[in-house]
């Protein structure tokens, strides 16, 4: 049988949420270039939105990383892969994913990146499930903190689909 969506952010409250956040992180930034750094695949709709309400100077590349491998429970195993070409020693790095959960990916990029000798990296998610954490780790601008349910939609799959879905929601069970 069909699953029920249960819509929890609709398309208006993302929109104005998102362009909330993009005035928090450019006024963070006061004028400095930034270097965003979107996890794909997730990323890829809350990571639109944001930049293109953005004023601040940037330049946008992406990582893929993966964790889930069509589970709905995180290995805490994180892999990073795929083609980032750009410089981030002495840059300013914005590392923009869907959501932080466990906060094993979002720890292991930063930590990557730390490494290369930026000016500084700080986080961006749309969700946050804090009751989820493993690690101590805490994305610096957040959109929506929300309970231990899993989310599907703006970017966030279920196997295969329905990333493309422009609202958030979960399943009724
Ligand atoms: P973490 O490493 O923080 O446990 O998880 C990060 C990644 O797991 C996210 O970028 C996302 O791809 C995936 N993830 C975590 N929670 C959910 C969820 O509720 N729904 C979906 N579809 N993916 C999730
Ligand atoms: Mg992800």
């Amino acid at each position: 049988m069909e699953k029920k969506e249960l819509v929890l952010y609709s398309r208006e409250a993302i929109a104005e949420r998102v362009g909330e956040l993009a005035k928090e992180i450019d006024a963070a930034y006061a004028g400095e270039e930034i270097l965003i750094i979107g996890l794909l695949r997730g990323c890829f709709v809350f990571c639109s939105d944001l930049v293109r309400e953005m004023k601040s100077k940037m330049e946008i590349d992406f990582m893929t990383t993966s964790s889930y491998e069509n589970n709905e429970s995180s290995s805490g195993e994180v892999k990073v892969f795929g083609d980032f070409r750009s410089e981030v020693k002495g840059r300013h790095v914005l590392i923009v994913d869907d959501i932080i959960d466990t906060g094993h990916t979002l720890q292991t990029v930063a930590e990557a990146i730390e490494k290369m000798e930026p000016a500084s990296v700080k986080t961006a998610v749309m969700l946050d499930k804090p009751s989820r954490r493993q690690v101590d780790f805490s994305a610096d601008f957040t959109g929506f903190p929300i309970d231990d349910v899993f989310i599907v939609g703006y970017g966030l799959n279920y196997g295969p689909y329905y990333r493309n879905k422009p609202y958030i929601y979960t399943y009724e069970d």
